[in-house]
């Protein structure tokens, strides 16, 4: 028993070790990535729910790695927000989104539209945060509400004053503030009153089961309902399917995304579908 004991600690130990070496390897890579800027952005379309036409774009990152091919977001942004890659890569993606709506807005004037950038907490607390985004849709010529920013409740939740002051200047300025998954955290009710926000971004997980579950559906309808009240916009993630639209239209949500409307799309593809939008 001694020996098994021994032999699965041993085993524990390399897969433990294995783990780490492969998150040391995976943070030299990013250091590479963030120099060569190895990175590229897609552009998932948010729809109006009734009429299918575009409200916005959210922008996702993704690592064009040499040797992996396509890296997903989510095996490498916790490697980032650990590092403090997040930074550099964060102010990348969002440099790179305003750019994209501003070349959009050029290109169909006629076609208002807003590009969505996921903030990280950390890239938030970097000093003079609020001043650098102002000033990049400046530069960049792209008024403040086509932009919008997702941040996730524990940012809000844990808050000293300085994010909501942060918020409140971007807000100010015109800038678009969401909750992105909204309902996975730890949600108290009381700071959707406090803070400075406009849309609450209701998490897949909530829409996954809307049309199966009872008390999903009773949840969802919950939220939108309390939305209207506080007069916020809600924006569902992932929808799949018609059914999950209906639900949701029947509700009095508003807009959403998902692979029903469209995956994440490339530039291209993203100036693509505009274009036949707009026309
Ligand atoms: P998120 O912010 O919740 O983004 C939505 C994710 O759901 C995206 O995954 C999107 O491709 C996916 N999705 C959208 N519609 C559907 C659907 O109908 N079905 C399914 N199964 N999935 C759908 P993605 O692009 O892999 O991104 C994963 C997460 O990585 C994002 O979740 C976000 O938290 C994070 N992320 C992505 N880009 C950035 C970024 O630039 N900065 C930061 N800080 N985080 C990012
Ligand atoms: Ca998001
Ligand atoms: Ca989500
Ligand atoms: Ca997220």
């Amino acid at each position: 028993a001694k020996e098994a004991g021994r032999d699965r600690w041993r085993r524990y130990e390399s897969s433990l070790h294995s783990a780490v070496v492969e998150r040391h390897r995976l943070r030299a890579d990013l250091d590479r990535a963030i120099a060569d800027e190895a990175f590229l952005l897609h552009f998932q379309p948010i729809v109006t729910l009734t009429d299918r036409r575009t409200h916005g774009f959210e922008a996702l990152v993704r690592w064009d790695h040499p040797t992996r091919g396509m890296v997903p977001p989510d095996d490498f942004i916790s490697v980032a927000e650990e590092s403090g890659l997040i930074v550099p890569l964060g102010a990348w993606v969002l440099t790179n989104a305003v750019r994209a709506a501003a070349q959009w807005r050029i290109a169909y004037p006629e076609y208002e539209t807003y590009v969505s950038v996921n903030v990280s907490a950390r890239q938030f607390r970097t000093p003079e945060f609020a001043q650098w985004v102002l000033d990049e849709i400046d530069r960049m010529g792209l008024p403040p509400g086509c932009l919008q920013l997702e941040m996730t409740e524990s940012l809000l939740l844990h808050d000293d004053g300085e994010v909501a002051a942060a918020l409140a200047a971007l807000r100010r300025a015109g800038v678009r503030i969401a909750i992105d998954d909204f309902g996975t955290g730890f949600s108290s009710l009381s700071y959707l009153r406090r803070l400075p926000v406009d849309v609450l971004k209701l998490d897949k997980s909530f829409i996954d089961t809307i049309a199966s579950s009872t008390e999903q559906h009773a949840v969802v309808d919950t939220i939108v309902q309390l939305a209207r009240i506080l007069n916020l916009e809600v924006v569902a993630e992932g929808i799949e399917t018609e059914v999950e639209r209906d639900l949701l239209v029947t509700m009095g949500s508003k807009h959403g995304q998902g692979y029903l409307f469209s995956r994440p799309l490339s530039y291209r593809d993203a100036s693509q579908w505009l274009l036949e939008d707009a026309s």
